[in-house]
């Protein structure tokens, strides 16, 4: 198996080429995290995710999580020990704020460095990135007593978080969820029911579990308005901040899983367990929300993770397998990346990740925008373009980290669909990130449903108005390229003549608009991706450094020549209509 390291470097260049990040340093708040700082910190951070996690990736996959019959559930003691360093380490505090303990940066720093530690154990990052998850739901709705209690041993990692949504009945329609909740009078309520499918939802490696509760109090609206989220802790807390009993909640198993083993994927009950109210009741979807919209990014970030890992192990092996004669060479066999095809797969997956890498640190910074720019105009600019980014990172995210993996497995031949080679674990894990957290088909019922109409469409519009500019610059450089800016000409095109489809179509025929929702959202991913490797490109021409340059050239020209040209081609299944589908 090859050894693994994330690419500080490419995240690096990103963040002071594409995302500015300079400008976002400069906001208020984050005057400590200058560049400079955070260049150090990802080499530092990818260092230790290649020595202490990547290497615990394989057993999580081979020995994964068990429930013993008490009710526990071990993982393997290598997880403990890499779980107590990065707690040591502090690398999960880093984008929180100081006042719980955190680093203060940036959130696109945080999302820089989930991708590492995606990437070095999928499975054992989720851990984190559903703790990610709860604290954010508290800064933004506990109260100043929930907050104390809770946050601080959250942000440093020495307690973890869940969040309990999905119930057999109430998957993607979480508005049929069933679970009670009854005020118990003393200000604490009993909460009753069966969730299904928490992710790390009992474990052993830290002594407290937080969960984030949905259920519904007595009389409650029906559907997502009558929804309450409440803090279950696996163990109460008592007045002096330490551990008391054991409240009434327990996992009744585990589930036996495609990937992600070494992630306890549990069943839990709620015997009337002690729940304490977050915000008001009837709020629970609008915390959930809070929680959903960055752990779907977090979540498209893994495609991008194990997309990467995948391709790692795959340019690895061609370089070292030999097989066949490649054209013009003589002699013994040719190491396989000599071959025209191996080097499609490899060029594609490389593009292909590196599209998105940058996609979600652009959208991770308008993040960072909207909740720290002092003009409020910018703000809630930066928050359209969050709100129309995200679903398409998610969906196209892990869709493209899907693909990936499998074509790395291709790239192995016959050696990758056996299990020691190891590549085939990078395809298992990363099958559900299309599914959690909004399937993929949701996020493209968001982005039609939702997201297009904001300000009746004109937002959708500006931002095509805002990767037009490109085509500006890209004028002023020489014949190499041409052709990055003739397709994302055409392409721009044919995304706005979808979106104008779209718009028209929306309110007289919903259903038209939702069957072409999933291509329409990939045409997106399509484009923003080719928009900001030309980006790359245009900005490494500047840095002096000429093999830079060259390797986000052709890296930007491939995506533009062999990628992008899909566009055009989705554009009549996004506008098609319904009547196929349902005649069939
Ligand atoms: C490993 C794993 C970990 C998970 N972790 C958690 C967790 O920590 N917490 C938690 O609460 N849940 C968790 N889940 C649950 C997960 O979020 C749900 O599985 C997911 O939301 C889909 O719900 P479902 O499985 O009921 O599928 P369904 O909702 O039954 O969907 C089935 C299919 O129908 C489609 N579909 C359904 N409704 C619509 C619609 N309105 N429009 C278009 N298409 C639709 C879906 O896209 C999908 O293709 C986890 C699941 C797994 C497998």
């Amino acid at each position: 198996m090859s050894d693994f390291r994330p690419p500080a470097s490419d995240i690096a260049f990103i963040l002071e080429h594409v995302v500015g990040y300079n400008d976002l340093a400069a906001l208020p708040g984050f005057e400590h995290a200058d560049f400079e700082t955070v260049v150090d910190l990802l080499t530092e951070a990818a260092d230790f995710m290649a020595k202490v996690v990547a290497p615990t990736n394989r057993v999580g996959d081979t020995v994964g999580a068990v429930r013993n019959p008490d009710g526990t559930v071990t993982l393997p003691e290598e997880f403990r020990k890499a779980y107590n360093a990065y707690v040591e380490a502090g690398w999960g505090s880093i984008p929180f704020p100081e006042e719980f303990g955190g680093g203060g940066f940036p959130s696109t720093v945080g999302l820089a460095l989930q991708e590492m530690v995606q990437s070095s154990n999928m499975a054992f990052a989720l851990c984190p990135l559903l703790t990610q998850g709860a604290i954010d739901a508290l800064l933004h709705y506990g109260s100043d007593e929930q907050k104390a209690t809770y946050l601080p041993k959250m942000v440093s990692g020495e307690w973890t978080g869940t969040m309990h949504l999905t119930e057999p009945q109430a998957g993607s329609d979480v508005g049929a969820l069933t679970t009670k909740a009854v005020p118990n009078g003393d200000g604490t309520y009993a909460i009753t029911g069966q969730k299904i499918f928490i992710t790390w939802g009992e474990h052993e490696l830290a002594e407290q579990i937080v969960h984030l509760v949905l259920a519904r109090t007595p009389g409650a609206p029906a559907g997502t308005r009558g929804i309450s989220c409440f803090i279950v802790p696996k163990y109460l807390v008592n007045e002096d901040g330490s551990l008391g009993e054991r409240n009434s909640v327990s996992c009744l198993s585990i589930e036996h899983k495609l990937g992600i083993h070494g992630s306890p994927t549990c069943v839990m009950e709620h015997a009337g367990a002690t729940g304490y109210l977050i915000g008001e009741e009837n709020m629970g979807m609008r915390i959930m929300f809070v929680m959903m919209n960055v752990a779907r990014l977090s979540v498209g970030m893994q495609g991008v993770a194990l997309g990467e890992r995948a391709y790692q192990q795959a340019l690895s092996y061609a370089k070292e397998r030999r097989q066949g004669l490649a054209v013009g060479q003589e002699g013994v066999d040719s190491p396989i990346i000599d071959h025209p095809d191996v080097r499609r797969m490899l060029v594609t997956q490389r593009a292909s990740i590196a599209a998105i890498r940058r996609m979600m640190l652009l959208n991770a910074s308008y993040m960072d925008i909207a909740s720290h720019h002092p003009d409020a105009e910018t703000r809630q600019r930066a928050g359209e373009i969050v709100g129309l980014l995200t679903p398409i990172c998610k969906s196209f995210g892990t869709d493209i980290g899907n693909e990936v993996t499998s074509s790395a497995i291709q790239v192995h031949g016959g050696m990758g669909f056996i299990e020691e080679t190891g590549v085939a674990q990078h395809f298992r894990d990363v099958r559900i990130a299309a599914i959690y957290e909004g399937t993929n088909g949701i996020q493209a019922a968001d982005l039609v449903g939702r997201k297009l109409g904001v300000r009746d469409g004109a937002s959708v519009m500006e931002f095509i108005g805002e990767m037009r500019l490109i085509l500006g610059e890209l004028a002023s450089h020489d014949d190499d390229f041409a052709s990055i800016s003739a397709e994302l000409a055409r392409q721009f095109d044919s995304l706005e003549s979808a979106t104008t489809w779209m718009l028209r179509t929306g309110i007289a025929d919903p259903k038209a608009v939702l069957s072409g929702s999933s291509p329409y959202l990939r045409m997106w991913g399509l484009v923003v991706g080719g928009w900001l490797l030309a980006r790359s490109a245009i900005a490494a021409s500047t840095t002096g450094d000429a093999a830079l340059a060259q390797d986000q050239l052709a890296l930007a020209r491939f995506y533009a020549e062999q990628i992008l040209p899909q566009v055009s081609g989705l554009h009549g299944a996004a506008t098609a209509g319904s009547r196929d589908l349902f005649s069939l």
